[in-house]
């Protein structure tokens, strides 16, 4: 059992926390037993939540950038502080490798840390006057009372992402974690405790989600949505916030190509792809989706490839040296299964994997597939499990319409030694985001997010702060 000064099993809600009435089961997918239970908690308390965030809104907005940037520089702190214990909940909860929850609970930090001292830097203009006598200036206020929804593949960072840049912008916010990873979240409340954030600035609630987005999206005094998820309920969530006009910013699916040109340095590139596709068991939204390989080097790569994913550890995250943890749940597993039978039926080859892990549970051993076609579901459909399929391509014209050909357009990747070749495809590839010669893009620094129906809006970065903040322009006159 994790630390318990950070296992909550309440709601932080307006600064208290919060239990009774009905719960919810919460469990270890290594193990399959019960780590506890959080509060299901509904309309009423996300609109106490609201009403919190609301009356706290006007003097947390006051601070100054100053204040709310050492605030920030706090919650990075306590989260440094306290890595080992968090990240250890997380890999409970979730069940990645500790190390990899370690490094998110690092990664999560780092956002607080970034956007404490962006706090800082949102400037304004001074824009040249259409006239004489009048001049025109133009300043950035926060957009208000912030709703977030996040998933169960990042619980610690997903939140850091939408949480700092809104407590920096001067924006309080309310969290809904999944249901499946409710105590990373929590874990927020008490940091909040800790460091004397001022009451309502920060609430962790859970619950049924639709009943909370609900909320969210009908109380005026909400202004803004963040959303990280699948696009299905991306899209019904931004068209309920829209009827309200609500701003939005929506972080959602992926069908990440990751192509390989015959001139690519092939270690680096097989490397680069173990790293992409398998961090996380595969279910991450920039995982490679679709690797594809140009022909002359497609055997070597698939033989390189599949002998380093062969050598993966997989097992409790908890345990030394587990490179790969189970799945999040049995749904999962039916996901990557349904793929892989798909591939194979229609010609497709398993190098090696292909079945359940026989640790059993929602283990899943990793696995390379080669000879795949666009007919396959592999090539449309997000996997987000621990399944490589290898496609083949010819040419480089062939490898960007293949590429660009899915509805989705967050992560891409490429490996190339040559630099007119990592000109042309960088802009020709119809992504948000993009890995030349690197299999592993996050960083607070730049701006995270996607095209198509991949989303709207940007996470890190001095990007990612314009997300939470509203411009307004004042025509100051008389002044002649
Ligand atoms: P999901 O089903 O959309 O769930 C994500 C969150 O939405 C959870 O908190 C869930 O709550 C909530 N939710 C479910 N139904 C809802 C509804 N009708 N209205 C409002 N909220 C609702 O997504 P998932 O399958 O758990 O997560 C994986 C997806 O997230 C993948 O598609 C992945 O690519 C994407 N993702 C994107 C990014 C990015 O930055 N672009 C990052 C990570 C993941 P409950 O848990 O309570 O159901």
């Amino acid at each position: 059992m994790p630390e318990r000064r950070f296992f909550r099993e309440e709601c932080y809600i307006a600064g208290e926390w919060l239990g009774g009435g009905s719960v919810i089961d919460v469990n270890n997918p290594a193990t399959g037993e019960s780590i506890g239970t959080v509060p299901n908690l509904g309309r009423a308390e996300t609109q106490r939540a609201i009403d919190a965030a609301h009356a706290v809104f006007p003097e947390w907005r006051e601070r100054s950038a100053d204040e709310r940037g050492d605030l920030c520089r706090k919650i990075f702190e306590a989260l440094m502080d306290n890595q080992a214990a968090l990240g250890e909940l997380l890999t409970v909860e979730m069940g990645k490798p500790l190390a990899e929850a370690k490094g998110e609970v690092a990664y999560a930090a780092s956002f607080f840390k970034w956007f404490g001292e962006e706090a800082r830097r949102v400037y304004g203009d001074i824009v040249p006057s259409s006239w004489a006598d009048k001049r025109i200036v133009v300043t950035k206020q926060p957009v208000g009372v912030v709703g977030s929804i996040t998933p169960w593949n990042f619980p610690t960072a997903m939140i850091a992402r939408k949480a700092a840049a809104a407590l920096a912008a001067g924006c309080p916010i309310i969290c809904k974690p999944a249901l499946q990873t409710p105590y990373s979240a929590l874990a927020y409340g008490v940091i909040a405790d800790d460091i004397g954030l001022p009451k309502g600035v920060l609430s962790v609630i859970t619950g049924p989600a639709p009943e909370i987005a609900d909320e969210f999206c009908e109380n005026p005094k909400v202004r803004k949505i963040t959303f990280t998820g699948s696009t299905p309920v991306g899209k019904t969530l931004s068209s309920n916030a829209l009827r309200y006009m609500k701003r939005v910013s929506m972080e959602l699916g992926g069908n990440a190509p990751f192509i390989v040109f015959d001139d690519a340095d092939l270690d680096r590139a097989v490397d680069g792809a173990v790293a992409c596709k398998y961090r996380n068991s595969g279910q991450t939204c920039v995982s490679a989706n679709r690797i594809l390989v140009q022909a002359g080097i497609y055997d070597a790569f698939a033989e390189k490839f599949a002998a380093k994913v062969k050598s993966m550890k997989v097992g409790n995250g908890l345990e030394d040296g587990v490179e790969q943890g189970p799945l999040i749940d049995e749904a999962a597993v039916a996901k990557v299964e349904a793929h892989i039978t798909d591939a194979t039926s229609k010609g497709a080859e398993i190098l090696t994997g292909g079945k359940r892990h026989e640790l059993g549970g929602t283990f899943f051993e990793p696995t390379v597939l080669r000879d795949v076609a666009s007919t396959m579901r592999v090539s449309c459909d997000e996997t987000f499990g621990p399944v490589a399929p290898l496609f083949k391509f010819e040419t480089e014209e062939e490898a960007i319409r293949m590429a660009n050909d899915t509805e989705y357009g967050l992560a891409s990747y490429f490996y190339t030694r040559d630099l007119g070749r990592a000109w042309r495809v960088m802009e020709a590839l119809e992504y948000g985001i993009i890995g030349v010669n690197e299999g592993i893009i996050s960083t607070p620094v730049a701006p995270f997010g996607g095209v198509k129906d991949s989303g709207q809006g940007r996470e890190g970065s001095k990007y990612g702060l314009e997300d939470y903040l509203d411009i307004k322009y004042a025509l100051v006159g008389g002044l002649r």
